[in-house]
């Protein structure tokens, strides 16, 4: 079973829209959903890192909630795929 909540103001799916529903992972780390299964794949460059959107799977950093201000920049990320 996955236990989940509904999703307040400012919390948000991987796609980067608005939460709708919070679940909670089994390793405690709480993941954003909007109800729209497109993974936000025509909205852009993924809003947790600024770079191409991920597919599949969500934003290596993704949060639920974004720290205040914008994406921060960071060239620490490992090279992948
Ligand atoms: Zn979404
Ligand atoms: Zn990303």
């Amino acid at each position: 079973m996955t236990p989940w909540r509904a999703a307040a103001p400012g919390e948000l799916c991987t796609c980067g829209r608005q939460a709708r529903e919070v679940f909670a992972r089994s390793d405690g780390e709480e993941i954003g959903y909007c109800g729209v299964p497109d993974g936000g794949a025509k909205a852009g460059q993924c809003p947790f890192c600024g770079m191409r959107r991920h597919s599949p799977g969500p934003c290596p950093r993704y949060t639920l909630r974004l720290p205040e201000g914008a994406v921060k920049r960071d060239d620490s990320e490992p090279k992948g795929s």
